[in-house]
């Protein structure tokens, strides 16, 4: 059963005669939305997958906490930016400007970045909340005086997670509540007085201002996190909601909050399911961790489709923690994923329960796609400088017929993929001859460079031809072991000669793309001057 089946069932347990479920998601725009935060949203996604395909409705929630603080200036702003939005901290996400000039506010930037990039993978919330404009239409204002009548009790519940001791003066002086100044935006303020009734605070400024928040009619207040979730699971009847694990601990939010929902706001908690980090593979030089560069979604979107990304998340488990590779495995990916989308339409039974309940999950019914192989599209991008006509005529040659609109979407990813992140992996044929290292070979290598230049003037197929090149430097007499070693040499020869290095893409697939006619002026004059001398 994949994963999502079985919270599923185990929702669907919870609440047997419940017929609509609302799972929530909730990001905050404090940055470029990186892809460990985007398993947030692929938990829900799979989860609200697995209650329809078990007779549920379900209600898929995106929810902004562009309404928390600005906390800190983060790293890769522009330059010139950072002084400046050292000014901003303090101010909620939604009143700091845009540092790219293109949106409304600093959240806006991060929010439609994110939700385009949703867009564009298919993924699609019902409702998206944004809670700056949730409190600040007054909608929270009962629960806000909720919390702070209990403010007391909330003290209490939230000490018990606390390794510091008690304070009758502390608890005297809790609110939980943050006040946005009304002069100066920021939250640098303290609550001095709270009427009976909780519906008016005093607070003072750190800029100097003196005032009052009528809570009925000013949204100029937050609830703190771990009071603010559970009382926004009350106004949305939250039934699922996945979280960072670190959520999950047991001095975690989420039994912090799940406490605050049952004590204080009379509900039962949402289930939670805790996920693991996102690392990413194959970043080198400046782009890191450290350098505040992100890789978000968006640019995922630019290395792989989103088949391949809902395969890579779908089939780790949420506890897994795992890498997305960006660098020299991109390709194995995609090799790993056609063998298992081909076998899955062909009804393989090698494939197991997993992967086929999986792929199930992402493929949803939909037609199968032509797949260009991706490791032979980036020597044929290569060879061609990229010219879309070429490859086309190229795979034929090798055997293979794709055409052009077919080969549109993989091949954008090579060309983008290869120009950022591996550049090592463009080949180019050389443009003449190599009598240098030509000359430092033996005979005998000298020999089956030899027999190279006469097999190629053949006509044969991609397989036939395969053989034959490993035939040349085998020996009848030689065991198995010498018989690989001079393979191996034998390869290596002919990529140095062909390409200047010593690995590259598969012979016989060179070959026939490039085809032999511009392949022998590159090495044929190498064996004529060899049996001249
Ligand atoms: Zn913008
Ligand atoms: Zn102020």
């Amino acid at each position: 059963m994949h994963w999502s089946d079985e919270v599923a069932k185990k929702l669907i347990s919870l609440h047997p005669d419940k017929e609509e479920f609302v799972l929530a998601a909730g990001t905050s725009p404090s940055g470029t939305v990186h892809i460990g935060n985007f398993r947030d949203a692929v938990t829900v996604y799979f989860v609200a997958k697995a209650l329809r395909s078990q007779g549920k409705k379900t209600v898929l929630l995106l929810s902004w906490d562009d309404y928390d603080r600005f906390r800190k200036v983060p790293k890769n702003l522009p330059e010139d930016k950072i002084k400046e939005y050292e000014n901003y901290i303090g101010l909620p996400y939604s009143a700091v400007p845009d540092p790219f000039g293109c949106h409304a506010s600093y959240a806006e930037h991060y929010e439609k970045e994110y939700e385009e990039s949703l867009k564009k993978i298919g993924l699609e919330f019902d409702i998206i909340r944004y809670q700056s404009k949730e409190y600040m239409s007054g909608r929270y204002k009962d629960g806000i005086i909720t919390a702070l009548k209990n403010r007391k009790e909330i003290y209490d519940i939230m000490q018990e997670f606390k390794t510091q001791e008690y304070s009758a003066e502390e608890r005297e002086n809790f609110y939980p509540l943050s006040i946005y100044c009304d002069k100066c935006g920021k939250d640098t303020t303290k609550i001095t007085e709270l009427s009976s009734d909780c519906n008016v605070v005093g607070y003072s400024c750190k800029c100097g201002n003196v005032s009052t928040v009528n809570i009925s009619e000013q949204g100029n207040s937050k609830l703190p996190w771990k009071v603010d979730w559970p009382m926004r699971w009350t106004y949305e009847g939250v039934d699922f909601e996945p979280g960072g694990k670190d959520h999950a601990s047991p001095q975690g939010s989420y039994q912090v909050s799940r406490i605050i929902a049952k004590k204080i706001y009379n509900i039962y908690e949402p289930l939670f399911q805790g996920y693991e980090f996102i690392g990413i593979k194959g970043l080198t030089g400046k782009m890191s961790g450290s350098s505040g560069l992100n890789i978000n979604l968006e640019e995922l979107l630019k290395i792989y489709p989103p088949e391949i990304i809902w395969w890579i998340y779908a089939k780790k488990t949420p506890n897994e923690a795992f890498d997305i590779s960006l660098g020299d495995d991109v390709p194995r990916i995609y090799g790993e994923f056609d063998r298992v989308y081909e076998n899955y339409y062909k009804n393989d039974e090698s494939l197991d329960e997993i992967t086929k309940s999986t792929l199930d999950i992402i493929l949803d019914g939909s037609p199968k796609k032509v797949n260009p192989p991706f490791s032979i599209l980036l020597t044929l991008y290569s060879i061609s400088n990229g010219k879309i006509d070429m490859i086309e005529e190229m795979f034929t040659k090798i055997g293979m017929s794709f055409k052009a609109e077919e080969l549109k979407e993989r091949l954008d990813k090579v060309a983008y993929w290869l120009q950022k992140y591996a550049p090592n992996m463009l080949m180019k044929l050389n443009t003449s001859p190599d009598f240098e290292y030509f000359e430092t070979l033996d005979d005998e290598v000298k020999g089956w460079v030899k027999a190279f230049c006469d097999l190629i003037k053949i006509k044969m197929d991609s397989e036939e031809l395969t053989t034959q090149l490993y035939a040349i430097p085998k020996k009848e007499s030689a065991d198995n072991k010498e018989n690989k070693k001079n393979q191996l040499l034998f390869f290596k020869t002919m990529y140095r000669l062909l390409i200047g290095e010593d690995k590259g893409p598969m012979l016989s697939t060179l070959i026939l793309a490039v085809g032999s006619e511009n392949i022998l002026p590159i090495v044929e004059p190498l064996v004529a001057g060899n049996t001249n001398n």
